[in-house]
Parts: C-alpha cells; structure tokens; sequence
C-alpha cells in the first residue's frame, strides 16, 4: 500500500475519523521525510485538505500548508499548529508500518501531530456554517532543525489576524489517559556553543615545551559548572552542558587544539542574555591563565515556551469536554525545546501534552529513540481536544 487514503467519509465526526487518522499516522510514519524536505508530506496533507473542502489551502513555503477554514459569520480566528518532519534515525520498530525510508524515522511523534489535525480540519470543514470566525490550521515544516519552521511561517504571514494559537505534543513522558496543560512557563529556550581551545601541540614527553589545550579544556569544563551553582539565581531555571569533546589523535602527541560542544537551556530571557558572557568570562580566564587561546560561537536557539493563561483555560475546557475532566493534569515544565514558541512572539497561544506511554505495550520509549513509538488512541484525544476548543473559540453558539 503506497497511499492511506481511502474515500473521504461524506459527513465526518470525530467518532467516524478515528480510525482514518490512524490510517493517515501510519502511512506518514512508512514515509518520514526529515526537516525542510518534507515534500511528499506536505503534498498527502495538502491532498486529504483539498479532499474535505471548503477550505483556503496555501503553501507559505515549499514544504508548509495553510488551509483557512472561514466561517459564513465573522469572529476571532484560532489557529492549531501541527510539525510535520521526521528525524536522522535508523528505525528499530518491527511493527507494520515501520519506516520505508533508511536512517530516517518519525521518532519524535510528529507524525501523529500531522494527522490529528488532519481529523480535526475534517470535522470542522463539514462543521463550517456553525463556524463564526475563522479556524486556520498550520502544517508546519522543520520543528526539528534550526533556524525552524515556526519563525519562517511567522515572517510569512501565518499568524496575521490569529487571535489565540494551539497546538500539542504527543507525549511519553506521560501515560496514555492524561492531557497535560500548563500557563505559564513549559518548555526552554535551546541554545547551542561552540568551543575552540588552542594551545601549542608537541611531544607528550615534554610537556614542558608545549601549551597543553587538553589539560585547559579539562579545566574549562569544570569551571563552566560554576555558572548554574554559582552565578545564576537558584529559582530560576538553567543548564549548561558541556555534550561533546574532540582533541588529540595518539597517545604521544598533545595536539594542538580540543574542540567542545553543548547545550544551554533557560526559561528566563534576563538569565538566557546573561549566560553567554559568564561564560566567555571563565573560558577566557582559564584560557589566559595557562597561556592558551579560544575562540566561543554561541548559536540561539527557539524561544522559551510561555503558555498565555487564557489559552491554557481554552484548552482545559476542551480537554473536559471532549474527553472527560478526569484525565486533565497539570503539565510538567520541562527544559526540552520545542519552536511552537515562534507563534507566541506575535500572538498569545498554549502548547498541551497529550500523554502516549504504555507500558504494558512497550510503548515506553523516549523521544528521539530508535524505538519511539505512540499509543495511538492518544490521536483521537488530539482531535477531539482540537474539535472541541475551536467550537468553543469559534463556534457560533459560543458562550
Ligand atoms: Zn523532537
Ligand atoms: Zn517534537
């Protein structure tokens, strides 16, 4: 089978598409496509939209699409955002509709992003006289990959005239059976760093002839952990990790120089400006202290993810509704990156976890794994919630 589609139900519910976004998860998952070429993708959402009609269908970017579902009344516009792209990953599933695509996998769920929202555009399209504004899904491309897909839409005009945004993560963190919604701070800004230090490579038998970039980079390293203990306030959130570390090529030489790579993660813009000079702070005082030299690139990432409370009261409604109070948690802020961010700089918006784990099933996996996998029945929570929250926000009966 090379194509999920079978013909579109004539008057679809949330009850009837359920098994169809399943369908549409599992042929995306055989064909993952990785951030910014997401072609085929893009073209099977572009296709299932233009199948339900009544919609305006646009591609921001080659591999982007927008359909605006305009209702026969005007109102305030809710835009639900869905990522679309897969990762470099080898899969090591053995289920049905492994991926087809060699050392490319959707191991981060995005797959299931895309074809929710596709169930719930198809609701709604068939819903559009009870609609009083405008609901405007966004199939974004590279959530995965800087400089992300989120700021691109953002600069081509996605966001003109959205009142209020959504959007979810399928999420393992969380068993299925719990959506999780937090105002307030949810996901960290992701910056990356680059370290070069040089010294004066030589025999390692005379160490005294040489500048040893090893022994620096060693101390580098170490004096780095003084910016979270010791110079950034307790209460507020960071990580600087030190992930990689290149340098040398035998036992004999000391090399000339070591390369460092890693991560800086922060909620508060006030601590993600500051971090970058304690840091070249150190690594210069170390540096000049042993006679050797560096040069730091410090690479910015996505914004944090700050949940507007007006958004994340949308949401609970919806969550309640659609599928019941009782699996409503309050969501835990996590220091993982996510470009949904993007959105909120221009417009208010909330980004919810729908908990995927099962562990009876196995499906116990992180993101990023070789052996990610969902809980599919998570898809129809997705687009039940989405459902519900646009004919709360949008819904010509809305209170
Ligand atoms: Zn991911
Ligand atoms: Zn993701």
């Amino acid at each position: 089978m090379t194509t999920a589609t079978t013909a579109f139900l004539s008057a679809p519910t949330v009850d009837s598409v359920r098994d169809t976004v399943i369908e549409w998860r599992r042929y995306l998952h055989r064909n993952p496509e990785l951030s910014f070429h997401e072609k085929r993708t893009s073209q099977f959402v572009a296709d299932r939209l233009a199948e339900f009609g009544g919609m305006e269908l646009s591609r921001p970017t080659p591999t982007s699409v927008v359909a605006r579902l305009i209702g026969p009344k005007p109102g305030p516009v809710l835009a639900i955002r869905a990522d679309m792209d897969a990762l470099p990953i080898e899969e090591r599933n053995t289920h049905e509709f492994v991926s087809r695509t060699p050392g490319v996998m959707h191991a981060c769920g995005h797959d299931g992003h895309t074809s929710m929202l596709l169930g719930a555009a198809a609701v709604l399209a068939a819903r559009r006289d009870e609609i009083a504004g405008e609901v405007r899904f966004v199939f974004q491309h590279a959530e995965e990959l800087l400089p992300g897909g989120g700021q691109e839409l953002v600069r081509a005009g996605v966001m003109d005239g959205v009142d209020l945004v959504i959007g979810a993560h399928l999420w393992l963190p969380m068993p299925f059976g719990q959506v999780g919604v937090k105002a307030g701070p949810l996901m960290a800004s992701p910056d990356t760093f680059r370290i070069t230090i040089s010294g004066d490579g030589g025999h390692a038998a005379m160490p005294h002839k040489s500048v040893d970039p090893v022994v620096v980079a060693a101390q580098v390293i170490i004096n780095l952990q003084h910016i979270v203990s010791r110079n950034v306030d307790p209460l507020a959130p960071a990580v600087v990790s030190v992930t990689t570390l290149h340098g040398g090529t035998m036992h004999n030489v000391i090399p000339g120089s070591v390369q460092l790579e890693g991560t800086i993660r922060t909620f508060d813009p006030a601590v993600r400006s500051e971090i970058p000079a304690l840091m070249e702070r150190i690594i210069a005082g170390v540096t000049a202290a042993h006679g050797a030299r560096y040069e730091l690139s410090i690479e910015r990432g996505y914004h944090a993810v700050i949940n507007d409370e007006r958004a994340s009261d949308l949401l609970r409604r919806a969550v309640a509704r659609a599928v019941g109070p009782q699996v409503l948690v309050e969501a835990t802020a996590c220091m993982g990156g996510e470009d949904f961010s993007a959105y909120q700089q221009t417009t208010p918006g909330s980004f919810f976890y729908i908990g995927a784990r099962n562990e009876e099933r196995g499906i116990v996996h992180p993101h990023h794994h070789e052996r990610f996998d969902l809980d599919e029945r998570a898809l129809d929570y997705g687009t039940r919630i989405f459902v519900a929250a646009a004919l709360e926000y949008v819904g010509e009966s809305r209170s």
